[in-house]
């Protein structure tokens, strides 16, 4: 019997439990770690805080899915591997051996860096953190609670940070707070670097319409007490600021001698392999695959599950690995807020309430194989 330890439950493993079973192994013994229950889709979550969706709609229930593959689940996070001796150590004391482990755990809003953040403004990630947070901002929306002019800030100007705060004010505008005042920080040029003309003019004209204020080139060097500082000098006073600046990661592979790049992203091979160490693999965004820079986003985490699968049942097999490429594009449904969204993908460019009932159909399609309904 081999132990095969699956630390998160992200987008890839989630495929990898599904196939497991479907095509069970009785040789083989998995192991699920995360530290929710949950397991939050991302693309929905845009969705779930204007409204649209409810919590479980947009959540894939581990423990259930683990189930399907007799797979045992283990309520705690990971914060340290003994890669030599094979061993993992959960936040709850417990400590797992295994064969071959995989890690998908995600990664938080990038703020290193900039003195304050730990202890200012909601992340984006951990999404159960931050959808606490947010549903304490919405009950005192409802209660009338929030005074005129209640300002809100998001730090971020790529996919996530312009969905997350274009909902955030479809929401709070329908829980009938309409004196809000809505702005966004970038620290780039423009809105959605990676994204084309055509999409990024879309996104100002909403932006305008809508009144959130755009600042741009605003590199966020420090959050004091209610306000933000940039490096040219420039303060941003805010009621509730959101981090969904880029993608970091957990401190603790590199801290426990896995290889990673110099941003702290553990480092793989084609075959989904950490590039020094046959008995763990990695996938989504913690994941650097050498030789192929892509942005971090859930569609590559998503293409990622099949060869994860497949190489996971190999390796424990003692049979040769299966390469996988990514993809150079990845297509991007950004929703609005309202129920309209865009479609971008390189120079391809497609707008309209049609493109977010696609979305829509795409996502459901998705957690439907999960079992969520
Ligand atoms: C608001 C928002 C909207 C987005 N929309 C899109 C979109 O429309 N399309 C798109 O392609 N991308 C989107 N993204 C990006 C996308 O969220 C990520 O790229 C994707 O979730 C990465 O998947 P993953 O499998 O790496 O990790 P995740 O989906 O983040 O899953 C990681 C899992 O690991 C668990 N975990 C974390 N730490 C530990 C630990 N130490 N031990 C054990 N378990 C742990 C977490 O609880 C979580 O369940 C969006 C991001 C945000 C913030």
């Amino acid at each position: 019997m081999k132990n095969l330890l699956l630390i998160g439950g992200g987008h890839s493993h989630v495929e990898v439990i599904r196939r497991f079973a479907l095509q069970r192994d009785a040789n083989v013994h998995i192991t699920l770690v995360n530290p929710t229950r949950h397991t939050p889709y991302s693309g929905m979550l845009p969705g779930l805080i204007a409204g649209h969706y409810t919590f479980h709609q947009c959540h894939i229930d581990l423990p259930a899915l683990a189930r399907t593959a007799e797979c045992r689940y283990v309520e705690a996070a990971i914060n340290g591997l003994h890669a030599d001796a094979k061993l993992a150590f959960c936040d709850n004391g417990e400590t797992l051996e295994y064969d071959v482990a995989s890690i998908d755990i995600g990664s938080t809003p990038a703020t290193l860096g900039i003195a304050g953040a730990s202890r200012r403004g909601l992340k984006v990630k951990p999404t159960d953190r931050f959808l606490i947070e947010w549903d304490a901002v919405l009950e005192r929306a409802k209660q009338n609670n929030l005074f005129e002019g209640f300002r809100i800030v998001m730090a971020g100007g790529g996919a996530a940070g312009v969905e997350v705060l274009l909902a955030v004010q479809y929401r709070l505008i329908n829980a009938g707070f309409r004196a809000g005042q809505y702005a966004l920080l970038t620290d780039g040029d423009d809105l959605l670097p990676g994204h084309s003309e055509k999409t990024r003019a879309l996104f100002h004209r909403v932006l305008q319409q809508r009144g959130v204020e755009l600042h741009l080139r605003q590199r966020i060097v420090a959050v004091n007490r209610d306000r933000i500082v940039s490096a040219s000098g420039q303060r941003h006073s805010a009621d509730l600021l959101i981090w969904a600046t880029g993608a970091a990661p957990a401190g603790w592979p590199k801290a426990c001698g896995l290889a990673v790049d110099e941003a702290g992203f553990i480092r793989i091979n084609d075959r989904l392999q950490l590039v020094d160490r046959p008995d763990l693999f990695a996938s989504g965004d913690i994941a650097s695959m050498d030789g192929y820079e892509r942005p971090r986003s859930g569609v590559y985490a998503v293409r990622q599950g099949p060869p994860l699968a497949e190489n996971l049942r190999r390796v424990l097999d003692g049979k040769p690995l299966v390469s996988y490429h990514p993809q150079a594009l990845a297509l991007a449904l950004i929703s609005t807020g309202d129920r309209y969204a865009v479609a971008s993908r390189g120079r391809f460019f497609a707008s309209g309430a049609w493109v977010w009932r696609w979305k829509d159909w795409i996502d459901r399609r998705f957690m439907k194989r999960y079992g969520v309904v």
